[in-house]
């Protein structure tokens, strides 16, 4: 079977990974350099613990806070396109209890297989930066400390092992941390990668296995004379037995392209590393309060931070990141926001209405497939992404754990 992916993000390239494993001929075609943007400018972090969607309740008044305040960690540039409009009414009606915990539920479900999946990549002969050593979520405010606890007992349920420390003893595990923290959750189990030295495995791996990789943007789709599923660009046409969209936060434009209408929007987020590491340890720390995280890497300290809503921009804003340098001065005893940073970057995560990735088949199709809407856990899902995502398209039917993420849900 030759199936063609569109777009080269660390989804695209793993799903890629899991049809030619089991030997299916795949071309991946990328409008630019594998990984670029949101799946190399991302934290590292692999957690499937964090499962939680970004519509939960109480996030519409958080959020409305947030864009009040200069350093809020969400902002939103308003538009009235019709598409933004129905996105952000249908996310608000998604901030309840009943879709956040069956979103968790699914998204744990299909991240609890990441770790083992991540290991049969280096089995099998991927080479990239990976560690373990869990991460802190750590708390300046007791009562968000608090409502954290509240979620717990299902992080327990699905396996997770998180772990509550006093504020003194996430000090004592993570000597950095200042006197205002008052409490923290551990999660052991997570581990962190250098999401470039992902992609670059990947792709250097899909290269040996024979896949094609073209860089060129899609800018047609449809059908040949003879009904099979092609796409168009620079390259030329190419034809295939299934199409694979897998083109992060543009992947309504490509869904268009057949006839169908995905609701993803992009949700900006800044990244910058810090050379040599600034943040000793191997622990990973989240600033809960400012949504920013610290990524310890190998002779780097990777900061990242912020959602923005407001289009397909992937520029970098530096009043924004001024704002991510400073979080970590709340947090911790001695922090040099000026020392030794290289230039930011940018991503854009594709976000869907209620949070949870959408991955299946593209109706009216049966051989048009999406596997985006992956949020803040994009290089986190993409290994079982892939693997489930190629078990429907080569052995047909839908798997059990991607049920919950059939496009069918928003009518696409
Ligand atoms: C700041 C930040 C921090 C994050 N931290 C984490 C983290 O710690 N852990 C985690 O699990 N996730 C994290 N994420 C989320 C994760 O990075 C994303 O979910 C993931 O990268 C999405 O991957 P993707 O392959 O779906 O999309 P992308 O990486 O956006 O890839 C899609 C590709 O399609 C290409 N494309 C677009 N249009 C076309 C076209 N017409 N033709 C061909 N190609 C096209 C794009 O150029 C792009 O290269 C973070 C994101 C950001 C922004």
């Amino acid at each position: 079977m030759k199936v063609v992916i569109v777009g080269s993000g660390v989804v695209g390239l793993a799903t890629a990974y899991a049809l030619a494993n089991r030997g299916a001929e795949v071309v991946v075609v990328g409008d630019r350099a594998p990984g670029s943007g949101a799946s190399s400018n991302n934290a590292g972090w692999v957690v499937p613990s964090l499962a939680g969607p970004v519509p939960a309740p109480g996030a519409v008044l958080k959020t409305l806070r947030s864009m009040l305040r200069p350093d809020g960690p969400v902002f939103v540039r308003p538009s009235l396109a019709p598409s933004f409009v129905r996105f952000m009414w249908s996310m608000l009606r998604a901030c309840n209890t009943s879709t956040y915990a069956r979103s968790w539920a699914a998204t744990a479900a299909l991240g609890a297989g990441t770790m083992d999946a991540l290991d049969r990549w280096v089995a099998d002969g991927m080479a990239f930066e990976m560690h373990t050593g869990g991460d802190l979520e750590a708390f300046l405010s007791r009562e968000e400390f608090e409502a954290a606890l509240g979620g717990l007992d299902r992080s327990r349920r699905a396996g997770f092992d998180p772990q509550v420390l006093s504020g003194d003893e996430a000090r004592a595990m993570m000597p950095q941390l200042n006197d205002a923290v008052v409490g923290a959750v551990y999660f052991p189990q997570d581990r962190r990668v250098r999401p470039a030295s992902v992609i670059a495995a990947l792709v250097t791996r899909l290269q040996a296995m024979g896949v094609t990789l073209i860089e060129g943007a899609v800018t047609g789709g449809g059908r040949t004379a003879d009904g099979r599923p092609r796409v168009t660009g620079v390259f030329g046409e190419m034809s295939a037995d299934a199409v694979v969209v897998a083109a992060g936060a543009w992947s309504p434009q490509i869904a268009r392209l057949f006839g169908s209408r995905l609701p993803v929007q992009p949700a900006r987020g800044f990244s910058m590393d810090y050379e040599p590491g600034q943040f000793a340890g191997d622990v990973m720390l989240m600033l809960a309060e400012a949504h920013c995280v610290i990524t310890p890497l190998d002779g780097a300290t990777r900061l990242t931070g912020m959602m923005g809503f407001g289009g397909l921009d992937e520029r970098v804003v530096p009043r924004r990141m001024q704002v991510i340098r400073q979080a970590p001065s709340r947090y911790l005893r001695s922090w040099d926001p000026g020392a030794s940073a290289l230039p930011p970057s940018a991503g854009l995560r594709p976000m869907t209405p209620d949070g949870n990735a959408v991955i299946g088949r593209l109706a009216p199709h049966q051989d048009i497939y999406v596997a985006s809407g992956h949020a803040m856990l994009g290089l986190t899902l993409a290994p079982r992404t892939g693997e489930e995502l190629a078990t429907m398209i080569l052995d047909g039917g839908t798997p059990e754990l991607l049920r919950p993420f059939s496009p069918a849900r928003f009518g696409a």
